[in-house]
Formats: C-alpha cells, sequence, structure tokens
C-alpha cells in the first residue's frame, strides 16, 4: 500500500510508514527516527505519534516481543482486527499471515466470555525454513 492511496495521511505519517515499507522488516522506532533525522524529525515522541495512527489505520502492526514496528504485508488489508508474524530468532525474518483458524478458536472464546475483542496479534518466535536448513 502505497501513501497516495491513504490521503489522509500527514506529511510525517507518510515519511515513517515510508521508511518502514523500505525496510522490508520490523524497525524499531528509534531506527526509524534515524532514519528521518534528515526530513525534520527530532524527537522520539514525533515517530510515536506518527505510528500510533498507522497501527489505528491497520497500515502498520506492532510487534510487542521486538518492541518494534513492522508494515503490514497486505495491500489494502486496513482494519483487519487479526494478524499473526512468524519471526525468526536467527536471521530476524518476519512473516505475516492471516490466522484465521486459530481466530475462529479464539472468537468462540470471547465471545463466550462476553470479551469485547478489539485487535488480536500472535507472534511466533523460532527459526525460518531458511535457517533451519542452514544447521
Ligand atoms: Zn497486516
Ligand atoms: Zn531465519
Amino acid at each position: 500500500m502505497s501513501a497516495e492511496t491513504h490521503p489522509d495521511l500527514t506529511k510525517n505519517q507518510a515519511l515513517v510508514f515510508g521508511s518502514l515499507s523500505d525496510a522490508g522488516g520490523p524497525l524499531t522506532a528509534y531506527a526509524i527516527l534515524d532514519q528521518l533525522r534528515g526530513d525534520g524529525f527530532r524527537a522520539p515522541l514525533q515517530v510515536y505519534r506518527a505510528l500510533d495512527k498507522l497501527v489505528e489505520y491497520g497500515m502498520v502492526h506492532r510487534l510487542e516481543s521486538l518492541n518494534a514496528f513492522v508494515a503490514c504485508a497486505h495491500t489494502g488489508c486496513a482494519a483487519h482486527g487479526a494478524a499473526a508474524f512468524a519471526i525468526c530468532e536467527n536471521c530476524g525474518d518476519v512473516s505475516e499471515f492471516t490466522p484465521e483458524k486459530a481466530m475462529d478458536l479464539l472468537r468462540t472464546w470471547t465471545e463466550q466470555q462476553g470479551f469485547q475483542l478489539s485487535r488480536t496479534t500472535i507472534e511466533l518466535r523460532g527459526t525460518c525454513k531458511g535457517c533451519a536448513s542452514n544447521n
């Protein structure tokens, strides 16, 4: 997804989304800040503000276990409520997929509990296919 398909993005949001898209993998807010210093970014708060909105729009996901952010791999999947990530602990590769069957189970549980689910992010930690076959 390009910034042009989201006309409501501010300049800062577009810059942050651009650097995450170009990275092709997760970045911490500080790594984004380092990349954007030449574009007028001075403080982590500017990056966090932009990231908050991009996460809200569904264009960026937050990876809690890495304390990092990643551009959504699915074009036009804004506002998809569930995303799963397989994170390689060796090379840092991150693959996004939609955990449909797992979500069916989780939705059943939340409905039974009366829990109001707003967002689900599943993080799988391990070794990717490429790294596993090199060992
Ligand atoms: Zn996504
Ligand atoms: Zn790997």
